[in-house]
């Protein structure tokens, strides 16, 4: 990237907040010339990420047309986008996920377009990420070197942890589901187990079920709780004003409640109310407040707020009711892997039973810890960043400017979405990642506006 570009950025991972953030950059209000943006995925799935990358049409976004647009200033621009495609859609319409990356793609495209020359993708791995040059300089894989004055971590969320006892090299345990053509490899009817019962096992009981008619998802969590349905059309968002002050799981938990009732029960516009005002209030919470609400209550919250919709629902309620789809309360003992198959020990309220499957999925969600990411564990290790106080991401400032271990800010340094998690805990879904996108693409321009108006009009910037 030349350095003579006043603002060029690099992005490290091409998944919905790089895209977000690179059109933002580019199509945002700046005077002089725009940046240069470079896009940098290790799978080549720019724009797609993990998320909108599935080509299985019943994969379905957890959320309706109306609330998924990519511009928070612009609420119908996803709808409007549908339509000219002769996509017959409403608000209240739950769109295949397949859909949203081609609209994502579309985005990013229509950015670059505008801004001819201004944005480069590249598919490779991030292996460094090092003060020096102009700002930073980004170190790939193959030993590409990148400078620029600014580098966003838009790295994602993590595959899922691996289990001690994981068969080295079996193919018929797939670590993470969202991996390149990982769901490929279950080619034939063999029952499934998947561990864990969240969104991903929705989408996967789905695809594994249609692909072959006879196979049996054994679905295992300790919990066993499965998402909550959407109800259409959606209820609407309760107002809700926070408490002032410091506030505790406790004050939290009451307030929920005392809303849910006085909702007369309806709990889903309860928890769309409360969920914008999230991240403000979890910033108020204690470190031990915060380590008690993900121990006691983040499973209640997640069920409630990550829904499935309508469509799913009926899919997933006859697979239970055909006995396609088991769901097992209990946790893995252990798994004997055998030539023709593996048999799992599952342990609930301390019983045992074996069940006899083909494959295993982990579907537990996105590891926790950054440092099993190894880029960030090396930024982590080498005090370039520091991760969060409670572990599940990293630090940064309200703009999500990274800061080192002494709190010290690093400009120049973003990260957005997932990796904020334990700073604003809800930072996952699009309409959170919208938001920090346009914020952060403000105020990288804002910081490089006025030297490029200097150096378009040759004149002393007052401003
Ligand atoms: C299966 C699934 C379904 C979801 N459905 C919805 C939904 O319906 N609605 C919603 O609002 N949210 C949904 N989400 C939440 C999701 O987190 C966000 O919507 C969004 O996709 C996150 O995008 P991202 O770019 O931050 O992360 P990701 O999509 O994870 O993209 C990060 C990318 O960075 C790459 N990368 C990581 N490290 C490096 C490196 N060192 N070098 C190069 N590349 C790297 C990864 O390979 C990946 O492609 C879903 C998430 C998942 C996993």
């Amino acid at each position: 990237m030349s350095s003579a570009e006043p603002g060029s950025v690099v992005i490290v991972g091409g998944g919905a907040s790089a895209a977000l953030t690179a059109a933002h950059l580019l199509i945002g209000e700046r005077e002089g010339v725009p940046p240069k943006v470079v896009i940098v995925d290790r799978d080549g799935r720019h724009a797609l990420g993990q998320a909108y990358s599935t080509d299985d049409p019943a994969h379905l976004l957890n959320a309706p047309v109306a609330k998924m647009s990519a511009l928070q200033e612009d609420p119908d621009h996803l709808l409007r986008w549908a339509r000219a495609r002769g996509i017959d859609a409403e608000g209240a319409d739950f769109l295949p996920r397949q859909t949203y990356g081609r609209y994502l793609r579309d985005l990013l495209d229509e950015a670059g377009q505008r801004r001819p020359g201004h944005l480069t993708e590249i598919t490779g791995t991030v292996t460094g990420v090092a003060s020096g040059g102009r700002g930073w300089r980004v170190t790939l894989a193959d030993g590409t070197v990148l400078e620029a004055d600014a580098v966003v971590l838009a790295t994602g969320n993590r595959a899922p942890t691996a289990w001690p006892w994981q068969p080295e090299g079996d193919p018929r345990y797939i670590a993470d589901p969202w991996a390149p053509g990982a769901l490929d490899r279950v080619d034939d009817a063999r029952d499934v187990l998947v561990v864990g019962t969240g969104l991903t096992m929705v989408d996967l009981a789905t695809t594994f079920t249609s692909r072959n008619p006879e196979t049996v998802v054994y679905a295992v969590s300790r919990h066993g709780l499965l998402p909550r349905p959407h109800r259409c059309p959606n209820p609407p968002a309760v107002p809700f004003t926070p408490p002032s002050g410091d506030v505790t799981v406790a004050d939290l938990h009451r307030i929920y409640h005392e809303a849910v009732e006085r909702n007369d029960g309806e709990w889903r516009g309860v928890v769309d109310g409360l969920r914008p005002h999230v991240p403000e209030m979890w910033g108020r919470l204690s470190l031990s407040e915060k380590q008690r609400f993900l121990t006691f209550f983040a499973r209640g919250w997640e069920v409630r707020r990550h829904r499935i919709p309508p469509a799913s629902v009926a899919r997933i309620d006859d697979l239970r009711a055909t006995g396609r789809l088991r769901v097992i309360k209990g946790f893995l003992d252990r798994v004997d892997a055998r030539p023709d198959g593996l048999t799992v020990a599952v342990e609930t309220n301390g019983t045992r039973r074996d069940v006899e499957v083909g494959w295993i999925v982990n579907s537990t969600g996105p590891a926790a810890d950054p440092r099993t990411d190894a880029l960030l564990r090396d930024l982590i290790d080498t005090d370039v960043v520091a991760a969060d106080p409670l572990g599940l991401g990293l630090s940064a400032d309200g703009c999500g400017c990274l800061l080192g271990p002494e709190g010290e800010s690093r400009p120049g340094l973003f990260t957005l979405g997932p990796p904020l998690r334990g700073l604003r805990y809800e930072t996952t879904a699009v309409p959170e990642i919208r938001a920090q996108a346009a914020h952060l693409a403000a105020v990288h321009l804002a910081e490089y506006d006025a030297p490029a108006r200097r150096a378009a009009t040759g004149r002393a910037v007052t401003t």
